[in-house]
């Protein structure tokens, strides 16, 4: 959803990819494809719901761009999914498959509904209905959809057992694909549930390296407790990280001492949300952006680092777990304070990653080790990292800046070996 006063969540992903291009002198014609969607397909469908009546949902499927490979991109289930919105995760997706050097294109999906305000068989239902309304626009060599806010493997395993059922008999098995980010008995790989927090981590790793920084003596704090929020927060402490504070949808928590991520993982499956934790102290939103930790981790929804909000944030580096979580005046802010921001390209890449591997996985028809899964994403988090540090020194640029510069490098050399049809 866009800020007051700032451009839409479109528009500041399209003025992200032009900063970079200009850095690079882009050709004017490149510039003009990657503005824009190659597809979006808006999609009306009735539900029964429990009480006998009957609604109309809308959902969205946005297909960015897809020279690199076929389109992937989450499906998001928020109150706040507008049409603006999924465009702008669908770009960021193209950008983030060729920076992770993953040889698929960018897309996203969303349905504007609050799935707390639903039973799980209307959830269902809601999720076979979407699947079959979309149809053959999804596909597992077309586009591949995954989880992000409010999805979870459950409701892949759904959208993949509605896919195989409108599949011809003789394709029911090999559409496994069609979807990542499933269970594991359904064909999902180990690590992916967690890959987007691992990934997170090893971006603060990574800059730990960079900076001479010691992990185990660095605190954080948390915006977002869901997927990838409290996999962070459980590997963080593993590591040696203290997490001070920690925020969702029903509050603000904080303990100077450090939170207890098991229990809290405990209490937030019991009585979902923060709200209430007795090993911290209520605290109120604003007071997240006030807690004296290095590191501050946005890991919910866009636009929550605004400007107001970052002029005393007294960490020296923001790792962009979310999508778009830094308003682009915000982001000027944070560069002339000094504070690092590694950007949601790079910074959440590990799904997508991972996904790639569970689609590699249904392809092969085979299941990897947990140690491979590992492996090979910290292998490409940090190639990528690497990438972007090169193009940080050769352009003195930041790091979304260099991070684009990596991706449209890889888009564009397609573009000119393949030529644009006819
Ligand atoms: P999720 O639905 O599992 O969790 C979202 C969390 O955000 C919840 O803890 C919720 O309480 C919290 N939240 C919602 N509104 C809030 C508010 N106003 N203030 C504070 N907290 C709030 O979602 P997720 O999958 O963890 O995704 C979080 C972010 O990470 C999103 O921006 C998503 O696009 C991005 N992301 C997710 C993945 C993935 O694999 N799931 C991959 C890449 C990026």
């Amino acid at each position: 959803m866009t800020a007051v006063g700032q451009p839409s969540l479109h528009q500041a992903a399209v003025a992200q990819f032009q900063r970079a291009a200009d850095l690079i002198n882009l050709e004017a014609r490149y510039r003009e494809i990657l503005s824009f969607p190659k597809n979006e397909i808006i999609v009306n469908f009735p539900v029964t719901l429990d009480d006998g009546s009957m609604k109309v949902f809308t959902g969205y499927r946005i297909q960015h761009n897809n020279i690199l490979g076929p389109y992937k991109g989450g499906l998001r289930f928020h109150p706040d999914v507008d049409l603006d919105e999924v465009r702008a995760l669908a770009a960021w997706m193209t950008f983030k498959t060729a920076l992770a050097n993953v040889p698929f294109g960018g897309a996203k999906g969303g349905l504007t509904i609050d799935p707390h305000n639903y039973s799980t068989d209307e959830m269902r239902r809601i999720v076979r209905r979407f699947t079959h309304a979309l149809g053959s626009n999804i596909g597992p060599d077309h586009d591949i959809p995954a989880p992000d806010m409010g999805t979870s493997s459950e409701t892949m395993d759904w959208v993949m057992d509605t896919y195989s059922n409108i599949s011809s008999p003789g394709a029911r098995q090999v559409v496994k694909g069609v979807v990542t980010g499933k269970s594991i008995p359904c064909g999902g790989s180990i690590g992916r549930e967690e890959a987007t927090g691992r990934g997170v981590l090893y971006s603060l790793r990574h800059w730990c390296g960079e900076t001479n920084v010691r992990l185990d003596d660095l605190s954080v704090s948390i915006q977002g407790f869901g997927n990838v929020g409290s996999h962070f927060a459980r590997l963080a402490t593993e590591a040696g990280c203290t997490i001070k504070a920690v925020a969702d949808h029903t509050g603000t928590i904080v303990n100077e001492d450090g939170l207890d991520i098991g229990k809290l993982q405990q209490w937030v499956a019991e009585h979902g949300g923060v709200f209430g934790f007795h090993g911290a102290e209520a605290a109120d939103t604003e007071d997240l952006f006030r807690v004296e930790t290095d590191v501050f981790v946005p890991a919910a929804l866009e636009n929550q680092l605004t400007l107001e909000r970052v002029k005393n944030l007294p960490a020296r580096v923001v790792i962009e777990a979310a999508n778009g979580p830094t308003t682009p005046d915000a982001d000027d802010q944070l560069y002339d304070k000094g504070v690092d921001v590694v950007p949601d390209i790079l910074a959440n890449a590990g799904g997508v990653i991972v996904s790639y591997f569970e689609w590699l996985q249904n392809k092969s028809a085979r299941a990897w080790s947990f140690n491979d899964v590992d492996g090979r994403l910290r292998d490409l988090m940090w190639q990528a990292h690497d990438k972007v540090i090169e193009q940080v020194k050769e352009h003195h640029c930041t790091r979304r800046d260099a991070a684009y510069i990596v991706a449209l490098g890889r888009i564009i050399d397609v573009y000119d070996r393949r030529g644009i049809f006819p």
